[in-house]
C-alpha cells in the first residue's frame, strides 16, 4: 500500500472489544480508518455504527467484503465464527487481524492462517499483552540474561470478570466459552514470548466457583512445563475479585517480578531482585497496548516488518489452552500438540 494512504478497517463483529479497545486504538493512528462493521443482526450493525461513528454497517459477510472501502478486517465475534470469517476475508483478499483464541481446533486455526498465507496476506493474533512495555522490557532483560537460566514463572491472572461481559464466556461452551480459552491463551503467549520457549507439558485442574454456568469453567490452576525446563504455574479466574494480576520469573541469577501486568492497560511495574533485595525496573514510555499492535499489523500491511503477534503465535497459544483444557477434563498430563 502507498505510505500515505490509510489502511481501512472493517470491523467483523459488533463487540465490546472492539467499541472500547480498538476503535479509539484505531483511530488514535494517523494511518488508520474505521470504515464499515458486520453484525449478525441488522438492528445492530446500524445501531453499532451509529453509535460508534463508523460509515457503514452489513449483516450479510459476502456484501461487507465486497466493500471496496475495507483493506484489513479485525474479527472480534464469539470464537465459534472467527475461523469461517477469516478465511472467507481472506479469500476476499483483505489483511487479517484476529481475536484470540483464533478457533476452537487447531485444524480450523490452520486453515485462516494458511489462507492469508496462500492469498499474500497479513495475518495476526490480537495477544495484546506481549505488546505491553511492562512484557517487552522483560523479555529484553531475560534475553541479556539479567535472571540467568529461567527455572520458574508464576502467573497471577485471575480477574472478576465486568457484568457487562457475563454473557457467553459462562454459558457456552460451544462459542468457546470458559477461563482457559479467554485466558490462559494469553498467559500462553506471554510466556512464549518472555522466555523464547515452548510449553512440553501441562497439567491443570478447573473448577465452577460462581460464574460458569453448565460445562463451563470460570477458574483454572495448573503448571507448565517449557522444553528448556522452566516450570510455570498459572491461576486464571473470572471470579476473583479483590487482588491485582502478576506475573514473576525466577532464575539462577535474579528474579523478575512485575505486579498488575496481566491487565489491558499500560500500566504494572517490574521489580529485579537479587539476593534478597529489589529494585524497580525503568520501563521507559508507556504506549496503549493495542495500538501498538495495530501499528505493527499496518507497518506489515505496507510490508514493513510482521504483526506483534503472528498467525502462528495465535495458533500456539491454541495448542496450549486446548491441552490444558484435557488435564483439566481428565487429570492427566496432556502433552501439547502443536499441528493438528
Ligand atoms: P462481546 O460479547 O462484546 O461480542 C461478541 C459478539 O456478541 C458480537 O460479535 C455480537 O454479535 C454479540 N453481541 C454483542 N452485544 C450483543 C447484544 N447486546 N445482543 C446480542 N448479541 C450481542 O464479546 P467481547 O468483545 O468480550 O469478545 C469478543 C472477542 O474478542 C472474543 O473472541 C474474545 O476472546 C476477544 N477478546 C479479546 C480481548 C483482548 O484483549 N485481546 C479482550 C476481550 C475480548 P454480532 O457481531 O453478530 O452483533
Amino acid at each position: 500500500m502507498p505510505p500515505n494512504t490509510s489502511i481501512r478497517w472493517g470491523l467483523i463483529g459488533a463487540s465490546d472489544i472492539a467499541k472500547t479497545r480498538m476503535i479509539p486504538a484505531m483511530r488514535a493512528l494517523p494511518d488508520c480508518q474505521v470504515t464499515a462493521v458486520l453484525s449478525s443482526s441488522s438492528s445492530r450493525a446500524k445501531t453499532y455504527a451509529n453509535e460508534n461513528g463508523i460509515p457503514r454497517g452489513y449483516q450479510d459477510l459476502q456484501k461487507f467484503l465486497q466493500d471496496p472501502e475495507v483493506d484489513a478486517v479485525y474479527i472480534s465475534t464469539t470464537n465459534e465464527l472467527h475461523a469461517t470469517q477469516a478465511i472467507a476475508a481472506a479469500n476476499a483478499g483483505k489483511h487479517v487481524l484476529s481475536d484470540k483464541p483464533l478457533a476452537l481446533t487447531l485444524t480450523d486455526a490452520e486453515a485462516m492462517v494458511a489462507t492469508a498465507k496462500q492469498n499474500n496476506l497479513v495475518f495476526g493474533t490480537n495477544h495484546h499483552l506481549r505488546n505491553a512495555v511492562i512484557h517487552r522490557k522483560m523479555r529484553q532483560l531475560i534475553k541479556q540474561g539479567a535472571i540467568g537460566k529461567p527455572l520458574a514463572a508464576r502467573v497471577f491472572h485471575a480477574v472478576y470478570l465486568p457484568p457487562r461481559l457475563q454473557g457467553w464466556r459462562l454459558t457456552k461452551p460451544d462459542a468457546g466459552g470458559g477461563v482457559v480459552l479467554d485466558i490462559t491463551v494469553h498467559d500462553a503467549d506471554t510466556l512464549h514470548f518472555l522466555l523464547d520457549d515452548d510449553v512440553e507439558d501441562v497439567v491443570a485442574r478447573s473448577a465452577q466457583q460462581g460464574l460458569g454456568q453448565g460445562d463451563v469453567e470460570d477458574a483454572v490452576m495448573g503448571a507448565m512445563y517449557f522444553r528448556n525446563g522452566t516450570l510455570a504455574m498459572f491461576h486464571d479466574s473470572f471470579a476473583i475479585k479483590h487482588t491485582q494480576t502478576g506475573l514473576e520469573v525466577h532464575g539462577t541469577e535474579g528474579s523478575l517480578i512485575a505486579k498488575n501486568v496481566m491487565t489491558q492497560e499500560p500500566v504494572g511495574e517490574i521489580y529485579f531482585c537479587r539476593d534478597g533485595v529489589c529494585k524497580e525496573v525503568d520501563v521507559g514510555p508507556r504506549e496503549n497496548l493495542y495500538v501498538h499492535s495495530l501499528r505493527h499489523f499496518n507497518s506489515a500491511i505496507r510490508g514493513q516488518g510482521q504483526p506483534f503477534a503472528s498467525g502462528e503465535d495465535g495458533i500456539r497459544s491454541l495448542a496450549v489452552g486446548l491441552a490444558v483444557k484435557e488435564a483439566a477434563k481428565t487429570g492427566q498430563r496432556v502433552s501439547v500438540k502443536y499441528h493438528s
